[in-house]
């Protein structure tokens, strides 16, 4: 080969080379959902959820529900850009993906609403909730409600949807920012009602759940994302 026809070649591979890992770079890793970090000690919201549920709750449930919806985003060829964005086309995929997509999402999002120790809505929340509903007793008495009227398993939420708050409840691993849900909105602040999250300690006794769960609301997380 003469030295021109050489560089010419090798040039041309250069290029097919560059081409060839710009290809492989466009082609993205797929979208995986991440366990956040427990912000407490499995036993810190004791004694109104106790240490064994919450061990239990995050490392069996909400890991299975993580590594099932990033299975199936991969056997599925799912090409989503990020977790709320699957979330919105919920619509579009399998069961398998939308449960445990809303599964991952939403005890990420339970953990982070409570903390040890909580108190009563204070500043510009305490302010919305008595503006929305009345007053915070109000509100606590409407969305336990909503809480127990929630038949099997499933969620209770407080959203902001239009510049206002409402509450509203979804079945299973459904939530509000789903296209399938029936409750819309930006979620502030939810309840986990699957059975999971309580009957170790207090069995079939939901309305006891729901009550005590008040004292472990992280009101400076729901003021946060509002
Ligand atoms: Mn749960």
């Amino acid at each position: 080969m003469k030295r021109r026809t050489f560089l010419a070649a090798a040039a041309k591979t250069a290029v097919a080379a560059t081409a060839g890992s710009a290809f492989a770079f466009e082609k993205k890793e797929p979208l995986k959902f991440a366990q956040l970090k427990l912000p407490y000690e499995f036993n810190a919201l004791e004694p109104h959820i106790d240490a064994l549920t919450m061990q239990i709750h995050y490392e069996k449930h909400h890991a299975a529900y993580v590594k099932n919806v990033n299975e199936a985003i991969a056997a599925e060829n799912i090409s989503a850009s990020t977790e709320s964005d699957l979330l919105r086309q919920a619509s579009k995929f399998s069961a398998k993906v939308r449960n445990n997509a809303g599964g991952a999402w939403n005890h990420n999002f339970f953990w982070q609403v409570m903390k040890p120790g909580g108190a009563a809505p204070t500043g510009k929340v305490a302010d919305a909730i008595n503006g929305a509903f009345g007053s915070a007793d109000k509100f606590k008495e409407q969305f336990s409600k909503e809480a127990m009227g929630r038949f099997g398993s499933g969620w209770a939420w407080l959203v902001k949807k239009n510049g206002k708050l409402a509450i509203g409840s979804t079945a299973n691993q459904d939530n509000p920012l789903m296209d399938v849900s029936e409750l819309k909105g930006t979620p502030l602040l939810a309840i986990d009602v699957w059975e999971h999250a309580y009957y170790l300690k207090y069995q079939n006794k939901r309305a006891d759940y729901i009550a005590n769960w008040w004292n472990v609301v992280n009101w400076e997380e729901v003021a946060k994302r509002m």
